[in-house]
């Protein structure tokens, strides 16, 4: 087998014009059917099998030596609904709609991993499940979970990486655990009793109910859970009232719950968030509907898993490259594949001010730095070859 480093070195230019493609034909989730159908088209050119699945998902089973470890790789799909204001030759050329988390890379960078694998398939003491996902920003794992991605035959690892520009090129990200946020999306309806403003006896408020939830609900992340279990109850959006001098009928509130444990079902913040809207408005007599979906469980990466792919990228960027505390409240689906095989997912660096690669991740400006790839590339192959060295996770 040869080395992976020189492998990427000879396909990395390939891997650069297909993220290009994608970068300039973006489709958001669950309508990526023209990138579904360049990635049919790519793997089916390495002579692999593809298969759709949900919908506009793609996968397909390199054979190595043996079935068995089978490691399943991932890379997302969806772009977002933002208008890219970046002046470069391949920007987006869909209005409205952009690559603005660097998914189109992440496509790129698995199809460039599976060329190698698929190249070197006749010594790999395992075999590789590529799984390309649609709709990641709306959780779209679980449609492919569903669809029976994870079964016949069973997988049994996960690794997925995800370009990161608050990270620097040249650094990898992988820390054991919870690394990923939980998310709970809520809203809160609140019913009063219009009327005028001189007259607020004969009404019942529903904004001054609204106001002291929102500043009372701040004791749930404060007082009522663990300083050291990171807890974010956010309220982005306030909609009541029509007229400075009229009470309004009802207000609601809207907004997020993060959390970063594995233990949610103990603490159930979103629980803890309900009953305390409930009670402040039985106080000021109004009345209270919570409504809310989790959007997202927290992303939590295996023990073992983790220090495999450490090891790996230890080897690749040195001790100084690798970054062992990388955790954010942001969320992301590949939470679910990890809550049912053990996986683990790992940040690579793209962060480079002079190149622009710095704007966060959804920003109109987002950029990566391209000169990323390559250490992505690499990180899936070997991260493959080190798993089957190993026989797999024990
Ligand atoms: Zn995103
Ligand atoms: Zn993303």
């Amino acid at each position: 087998m040869a080395n992976p480093r020189q492998a990427v070195k000879k396909i990395i230019d390939e891997v650069i014009a297909m993220r290009r493609d994608f970068h300039a034909n973006p489709e958001l989730g669950f309508e990526e059917y023209r990138t579904a159908e360049k990635i049919e088209e790519y793997l089916q050119a390495l002579g692999l099998e593809t298969e759709r699945v949900a919908k506009t998902g793609v996968t397909a089973i390199i054979e190595g030596k043996s079935a068995k470890p089978l490691l399943m790789l991932r890379a997302d799909m969806d772009a977002l609904p933002v208008e890219e204001v970046n002046n470069l030759d391949y920007c987006s050329t869909c209005p409205g709609v952009m690559h603005a988390c660097g998914h189109d890379a992440h496509m790129a960078m698995l199809l460039g991993a599976a060329r190698i694998l698929n190249d070197w398939r006749g010594e790999l003491e395992g075999s590789v499940k590529l799984v390309f996902q649609p709709n990641e920003e709306e959780a779209g794992a679980l449609a492919m979970i569903k669809a029976g991605v994870l079964d016949n035959p069973p997988i049994d690892a996960a690794m997925g990486l995800h370009l990161w520009s608050p990270l620097k090129t040249g650094k990898v990200g992988i820390n054991a655990g919870a690394v990923m946020g939980g998310l709970d999306i809520f809203k809160i309806t609140i019913r009063g009793k219009g009327g005028h403003t001189a007259y607020p006896e004969t009404a019942v408020d529903p904004l001054i109910a609204a106001a002291d939830i929102i500043k009372t609900a701040q004791r749930i992340q404060t007082r009522d859970i663990s300083l050291l279990k990171p807890t974010a109850i956010m309220f982005g959006r306030i909609s009541g009232g029509s007229k400075a001098n009229i009470i309004p009928d009802k207000v609601t509130l809207e907004g997020s719950v993060r959390t970063l444990y594995p233990d949610y079902e103990e603490e159930n913040p979103i629980e803890r968030l309900k009953n305390l809207a409930e009670n402040v408005c039985a106080v000021h007599g109004c009345g209270c509907c919570f409504e809310y979906y989790r959007e997202n469980i927290p992303l939590i990466n295996d023990q073992d898993l983790s220090h495999l792919a450490s090891e790996v990228a230890g080897e690749m960027v040195s001790v100084t490259g690798l970054v062992s505390d990388l955790v954010c409240m942001a969320s992301e689906d590949f939470s679910e594949f990890t809550a049912r095989v053990p996986g683990v997912f790992v940040f690579i660096g793209t962060g480079n001010k002079e190149k622009k690669s710095d704007y966060p991740h959804h920003n109109p400006r987002f950029n990566i730095d391209e000169d990323s790839l390559s250490l992505g590339v690499e990180m899936l192959i070997s991260f493959a070859l080190k798993f089957f060295q190993k026989g797999g996770v024990k």
